[in-house]
């Protein structure tokens, strides 16, 4: 059987990490995740779920590991914001350098947004032309 893994693969820090090379305070696992606690955090209680599969940026992950990262996303979630006490939590993201994405390989941030800790976001919104947006939603919905 083949891989379920796309072309597009890294064997950055978190491979090592799944594979236990290099050490974290693993916080959940299963076949396709692992979640661990960021070794940076900006909030206690920041997490990162990764899937095991080395996909770099999320378009390039299979359905079956976004899937088992959908999955457990939520109950890590309540777990964290039941140890630290926070009552918000942001879910980040990053693909590619210009989106600060820092290692190949994807993840999710699970961060607890308290008063003195957690994300700070800048958020350029522009009102959505009209004319644009029905193009844009088009184009969109042509290739889904
Ligand atoms: P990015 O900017 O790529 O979305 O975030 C990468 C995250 O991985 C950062 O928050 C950084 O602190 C974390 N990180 C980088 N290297 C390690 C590591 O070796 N161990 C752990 N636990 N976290 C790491």
């Amino acid at each position: 059987m083949p891989a379920p893994y796309t072309p597009a693969m890294s064997d950055s820090i978190f491979s090592k990490i799944i594979r236990g090379e290099i050490p974290c305070h693993r916080v959940y696992e299963d076949d396709l995740t692992l979640a661990f606690l960021d070794v940076n955090p900006i909030a206690p209680g920041h997490t990162l779920v990764v899937p095991k599969e080395p996909a770099v940026t999320i378009d390039e992950l299979s359905d079956d590991s976004a899937a088992a990262i959908g999955r457990v996303l939520p109950r890590i979630s309540r777990a964290v914001m039941k140890v630290t006490g926070a009552a918000a939590t942001n879910i980040l993201q990053n693909n590619g350098s210009l989106a600060h994405q820092a290692v190949p390989h994807v993840h999710f941030h699970i961060i607890p947004k308290t008063d003195s800790h957690g994300l700070g976001i800048k958020w350029n919104a522009e009102p959505l032309d009209g004319d644009a947006g029905a193009e844009m939603g088009r184009k969109l919905a042509r290739l889904l």
